[in-house]
């Protein structure tokens, strides 16, 4: 018999007081709108509320640098554009901390046993932020600022970051290139913003094949979404052997997103969430993290989250076995098995 799964899930309401304007996409009524999911979640049995604090300087600039992480705290009480997508309201520097520091608490949670699980529905969104620059409304990688501190302090080796949002995270994959202990792997449309995440972008010389891109031309749904994470993924994420899986949970690849062309359902959202806790389930002690990223369709953020949420709560459920290779269901990611292979058993 399974121990019971408990899920700790955050938001913080610091995170709505970033206004990058009202014309912006990522706007604070993502949060509001799935909030009423958060606190039905709240609500059940076998869930824990994260607790509230910012990142500190010291641990953003494990990622970040220094006169980076200088430069968003000096907008704070000011409004300022850092890039041409990414503008800064007085509070947001402070949002954009406790972002980042929701992460960190999912993490020391996941790590002490308080929860085997978390969902952190934050912004603003964080894949993009480079170490040195903001980009693409995203000012701190949260997901990165995480597997760092997980690696600081609780002596983590073997880390994957999982991206499923629609666009590529460029960020991520700039903090771990080096990285040969850090697997990224990251579904995003493509050609598509930033541009970046080609089938060729394998890592660093000390870190080939730790960098995974799988860039899919739009019209990608349920089919291919799920055979990817659930056959291919999968594989890698069981030979990698990670303590942790964080998810960069970006819900802009669901069917209908004003910023994406992909066609994945609730249902597909469930089913890859699944797939990617049976990993966790099989390597890393069941440690998963997902963070929201984008997504801008509030219906869709919030049938996603609360597709991520029951997949979580039933992890104790979920099919621990690796699903039959069908490589006819992978769509575009039929290509990258010649690269993968080069590295990967597959
Ligand atoms: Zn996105």
């Amino acid at each position: 018999m399974k121990d019971i799964i408990r899920t700790a899930i955050g938001f913080d309401s610091a995170c709505l007081e970033h206004h990058p304007g009202d014309d912006h996409p990522e706007r604070p009524m993502r949060l509001e709108a799935l909030r009423p999911v958060i606190e039905g979640a709240l609500a059940e049995a076998h869930t824990v509320s994260l607790p509230k604090r910012a990142a500190s300087v010291d641990e953003l600039c494990r990622v970040h640098t220094p006169m980076y992480v200088d430069r968003v705290r000096a907008t704070a009480g000011t409004t300022i554009r850092l890039d041409p997508d990414t503008i800064a309201s007085p509070f947001s520097a402070a949002a954009a901390c406790h972002a980042s520091g929701q992460l960190l608490e999912a993490v020391d949670t996941v790590f002490d046993g308080r929860a085997n699980n978390a969902f952190v529905a934050v912004r603003p969104p964080g894949h993009h932020a480079e170490p040195t620059h903001a980009m693409g409304f995203c000012f701190f990688n949260s997901i990165a600022v995480a597997a760092e501190y997980a690696r600081a302090r609780y002596d983590v080796r073997r880390i994957a970051v999982v991206d499923i949002d629609v666009h590529h995270g460029n960020g991520t994959q700039s903090a771990f290139w080096d990285d040969p202990h850090t697997l990224f792997i990251s579904t995003h449309q493509a050609p598509h913003y930033p541009g970046t995440g080609a089938i060729s972008d394998l890592g660093g010389k000390d870190a080939q094949g730790m960098t995974l891109n799988i860039p899919l031309t739009s019209g990608h749904g349920d089919r291919e979404y799920v055979a990817i994470y659930s056959a291919l993924v999968a594989r890698v994420l069981e030979q990698h052997a990670p303590e942790l899986i964080l998810v960069s949970a970006g819900l802009d690849m669901m069917d209908g997103d004003p910023l994406g062309s992909m066609a994945v359902t609730p249902s597909g959202v469930g089913q890859v969430a699944r797939a990617l806790i049976a990993a966790a389930a099989r390597t890393a002690g069941g440690r998963i993290v997902f963070a929201l990223e984008g997504g801008y369709d509030l219906t869709n953020l919030r049938n996603g989250t609360q597709a991520c949420l029951e997949a979580l709560y039933t992890a104790d459920v979920c099919n621990l076995t690796l699903s039959p290779w069908k490589e006819s269901e992978l769509g575009d990611a039929r290509h990258v098995l010649p690269v993968w292979r080069t590295r990967w058993r597959l």
